[in-house]
């Protein structure tokens, strides 16, 4: 009988870690995948994303070579060997996981779609997968998410292309067309455009991912003008339709914009549906996405729901954090673990367009809307042009914000937009965990030249937000 401890459905950026450390602790783990091992991540999201960003940006300073005193001939990009490269990065990754997993004692992985098939009378899970029925009493879901594309009038007519379509392609689009101006649109739009695509980038807001503080939008908008993106803000598309050229897009208002190829960078959408979850008594939300409480069970216990479908995050390392939580609570590790629940972990993501975006907890417009409610805040701005190092670089564009609690003193969000923002990000995030006051980031004694050594500086610079100031 295949009868198991815990079953995993879905190998995520929660499953592997979590299959392989629930065999350490005895379990005979099931580990169910419908499609390739590593889910979005690897392969159709963060790695080739990134690998291909690293091509990307090697083109666009070749092309600035003569800034830094450097001569080059004419820059070419070679796009099939830039593809290459980036799906040899993602083939590794996989194999790297498949090794790990076929050689971890405990650990079957499962070929297949899985979905929930009713409980035994001794209360255990039934999960089919295929012809197979599994069994085990502790179920977990790592299932993911998928692109969304809006069902707008004449998609039948064209081929739009998804994240993946786009990472599949063999030829250089001529003129990629992007819907959507958030994160991944704008990552990709920008990849591309350094490939030697010409890029339109529509988007419905009236600025670039609205969800940052307005003056960083401007700034995003800037950055992509003067790469010769075509920005279309306030574009609501009426219809698309094929063209001789490839498809064309109609806005509200009329225009019409021809390209080679349309990437629909729109959102996603929860992999839920076809898990058979009432089988279990289990309910999704109206947008398909499973409740759980702070350690990430669901409503039924015994059945927990790890990564972007618990809508407690949309990232590798908040899916990979979920696989932390749930071993905390299983090992009664709980006062090790700081943040001991989903629920106090702060929102923490790069986009990683160049230069990158690092962000934790709040925006300067949600601190804003704390303050009209009467909490006390500090705020302090600095531009990345006044980073020396940023001036080395000659890469300046972007800001740094820090917001503290004035009475408590811990810090409430920070924003590192500019040059080794990405990774200048994990000091604040870090520093957060602790809980610690903003003064004892002052006293710390930070490396010159970096752009980390104007953490203490900008603190210095702490005035009170004012509601006046929104
Ligand atoms: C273009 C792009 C770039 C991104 N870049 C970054 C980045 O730089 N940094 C970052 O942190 N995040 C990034 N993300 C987000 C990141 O990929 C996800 O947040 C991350 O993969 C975590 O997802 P997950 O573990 O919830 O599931 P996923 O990675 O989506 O994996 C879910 C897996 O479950 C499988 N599955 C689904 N249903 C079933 C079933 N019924 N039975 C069996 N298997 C099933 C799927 O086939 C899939 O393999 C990016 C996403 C995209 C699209």
């Amino acid at each position: 009988m295949d009868s198991f401890d815990s079953i995993i459905i879905g190998a995520g950026q929660a499953a592997p870690s979590l299959a392989v450390a629930l065999a350490g602790r005895g379990d005979r783990v099931a580990l169910i995948e419908g499609d390739r091992l590593g889910g979005t991540c690897v392969n159709t999201g963060c790695t080739p994303t990134k690998t291909l960003r690293k091509s990307a940006r090697v083109a666009h300073l070749a092309r600035r070579a003569a800034e830094f005193g450097v001569k080059t001939g004419p820059v070419e990009v070679d796009f099939a060997a830039a593809m290459a490269r980036m799906r040899e990065r993602s083939d590794r990754a996989r194999e790297g996981l498949a090794n790990w997993l076929a050689r971890t004692d405990g650990v079957n992985v499962i070929d297949g779609w899985g979905r929930f098939d009713g409980r035994e009378a001794d209360g255990r899970f039934r999960v089919s997968v295929g012809d197979r029925v599994l069994r085990a009493r502790q179920v977990y879901l790592n299932t993911g998410t998928r692109p969304f594309i809006p069902d707008v009038p004449g998609l039948e007519t064209i081929a739009p292309l998804d994240n993946a379509g786009l990472l599949a392609l063999t030829e250089r689009p001529d003129h990629l067309i992007v819907v959507g101006g958030s994160y991944i649109g704008l990552e990709l739009g920008q990849i591309f455009r350094r490939l030697g695509s010409s890029v339109t980038i529509l988007h419905r807001a009236d600025r670039l991912a609205e969800r940052e503080d307005a003056d960083v939008s401007a700034i995003i908008a800037d950055i992509m003008r003067s790469e010769g993106i075509d920005l279309r803000l306030n574009a609501s598309i009426a219809s698309v339709g094929k063209t001789m050229r490839g498809a064309l897009v109609t806005l509200a208002d009329g225009t019409e914009i021809v390209g080679s190829h349309i990437l629909f960078a729109t959102g996603r959408v929860p992999n839920t549906e076809e898990l058979n979850l009432v089988s279990v008594g289990l309910t999704a939300d109206a947008r398909g996405y499973i409740a759980t409480d702070a350690q990430l069970e669901t409503d039924v216990p015994g059945i927990w729901a790890l990564g972007d479908v618990n809508r407690r995050g949309a990232f590798t390392h908040t899916a990979y954090h979920d696989h932390e939580i749930v071993l905390a609570e299983r090992d009664g590790l709980e006062d090790l673990h700081q943040w001991k629940g989903a629920d106090q972990r702060p929102t923490t993501y790069a986009m990683f367009t160049d230069p990158p975006l690092g962000r934790v907890g709040l925006t300067r417009t949600e601190a804003l809307a704390l303050v009209g409610q009467g909490r006390r805040i500090l705020i302090s701005d600095l531009p990345m042009d006044r980073v020396s190092r940023a001036r080395e670089e000659g890469e300046t564009s972007g800001l740094i914000r820090l917001i503290v609690d004035a009475e408590t003193e811990a810090f409430l969000g920070a924003t590192v937009f500019g040059f080794g923002g990405d990774e200048v990000i994990a000091t604040l995030t870090n520093f957060m965990a602790t809980g610690a006051s903003y003064r004892i980031m002052q006293q710390a004694l930070p490396v010159h030249p970096t752009v980390a050594e104007f953490l203490p500086t900008i603190l210095a610079g702490l005035k009170p937000l004012e509601k006046a100031d929104g």
